[in-house]
């Protein structure tokens, strides 16, 4: 159960407030903070898959309550959020000479990861009686937060930079949010402080410099990936490749397996591997640094707009170090578009810029050795493609028209078969 305190990641300092979103005051610096992460007491189990069946009955949000950073007994608010699929990749797993699966995400309400993150934020919102959630994001996060505000009949406030992704605007203001335009990351995060200090307005996103990353009792939403794949799966994952920019789901799902190894359900973590555009956390982490520098990207700009930054958190860091992980940072947009179409051609699979990142980021540690033939890995696909699909277009040929001409048709028909098959 949750016991309503938290603790630094890295002075290990316990608190009892809940309103922390800038991070351990214990041990920031100018150039380093960490957040605090909400404490809970666990059982010891005697370990067996029936009694994790019996702890943990059913399979929604509700279900995972105990592990949830939660109080009282109000019944939650969910838009059926989870419970998602776990797929073999066969065709791309063999040609890697590994055991491929995917985590569908894209199966989430919102069709996307994000939504584990609101499920919980929006209930600590309810339960802390906040007047509203507020958002800094450009596209899946606020889109996500404003469906669950909308079933929570919260307001909820979207600071967005204009322009970055149509699709995703048109999704935060179906859902009924106060979407507004400001400036760079900053600006948006000056905002935000503001109705976070001095209305009590509960924040979803980052608005430190150094950054802090996602609301900490939020974040609790991803520990679920790790106990659904307990659940799903037979045997534990080697590895569970996840694409990240501030790292929250990356670390919510080891903490999840940390504490799946606390009560004694299984006997390792496996081993967390982060896939970034710009790779300002590969590059601290291959470096063996703590302090997370911002990098200066690529001279063209990623198209995994969900995923890109140029800064990274120390959550990220800490989950590779604790589960002796992989850090992959990408070379350009060629890799990424490459991914997500082999990703939907060879396996039907549809999804963002962003998630093929996990899959590009896997090539090329199968590339450079660093992941073994045979090894057992889970690729995290984070939100579906008809999020992006401006981006996608942009790389696809022009259909070719051939009106009432069957003869052509047959011709460009033997071309596809001979040239895909
Ligand atoms: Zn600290």
């Amino acid at each position: 159960m949750y016991t309503g305190r938290s603790k630094c990641l890295k002075c290990g300092m316990e608190f009892s407030e809940e309103t922390l979103f800038e991070g351990c005051p214990g041990c920031r610096t100018d150039r380093f903070v960490s957040i605090v992460s909400p404490v809970y007491e666990l059982p010891e189990t005697d370990g067996r898959k029936e009694t994790f069946f019996h702890m943990f009955p059913g399979n929604n949000l509700e279900t995972y309550r105990r592990i949830l950073p939660l109080k009282g007994k109000k019944k939650l608010v969910d838009l059926g959020v989870g419970n998602t699929a776990v797929t073999k990749l066969d065709r791309l797993g063999n040609q890697l000479e590994i055991e491929l699966y995917m985590k569908d995400e894209t199966r989430n309400p919102t069709w996307g990861h994000k939504d584990r993150l609101n499920a919980v934020l929006i209930n600590k919102a309810l339960e802390r009686k906040a007047p509203g959630v507020i958002y800094a994001s450009t596209g899946n996060n606020g889109a996500s937060g404003a469906a669950f505000a909308a079933k929570a009949g919260l307001p909820c406030v979207i600071l967005t930079v204009k322009g970055v992704n149509r699709t995703l605007e048109t999704f935060m203001q179906v859902y009924g949010a106060c979407v507004i335009g400001a400036g760079s990351g900053p600006d948006r995060w000056k905002i935000l402080k503001k109705m976070v200090d001095e209305y009590g307005w509960f924040p979803a996103t980052n608005y430190t410099v150094p950054i802090t990353g996602s609301n900490p009792w939020g974040i609790e939403g991803y520990k679920i990936i790790a106990y659904e794949l307990y659940r799903q799966m037979e045997k534990l994952p080697d590895k569970i490749v996840v694409p990240i920019c501030y790292g929250d789901a990356l670390f919510g799902i080891m903490k999840g397996f940390s504490e799946l190894r606390e009560m004694g359900f299984i006997d390792r973590i496996p081993q967390m591997v982060s896939v970034e555009d710009y790779g300002p956390v590969a590059r601290a982490y291959n470096s063996c640094r703590e302090i997370i520098e911002p990098v200066e990207g690529w001279k063209e700009t990623s198209v995994a707009s969900s995923m890109s930054t140029l800064w990274g958190t120390y959550h990220s860091l800490y989950a590779l170090e604790r589960s002796r992980g992989l850090a992959a940072a990408l070379s350009g947009n060629e890799e990424l578009k490459e991914a997500q179409r082999e990703l939907a051609c060879r396996e039907g699979v549809y999804c963002e810029s962003a998630s093929a990142a996990a899959y590009a980021g896997l090539k090329k540690l199968v590339r450079e050795g660093k992941i073994k033939k045979g090894e057992r890995i889970v690729l995290l696909i984070t939100a579906s493609g008809v999020k992006d699909t401006a981006v996608t277009a942009s790389y696809m040929p022009e259909i070719p028209e051939v009106g009432e001409n069957a003869e052509k048709a047959a011709e460009l028909i033997n071309t596809y078969v001979k040239q895909s098959f």
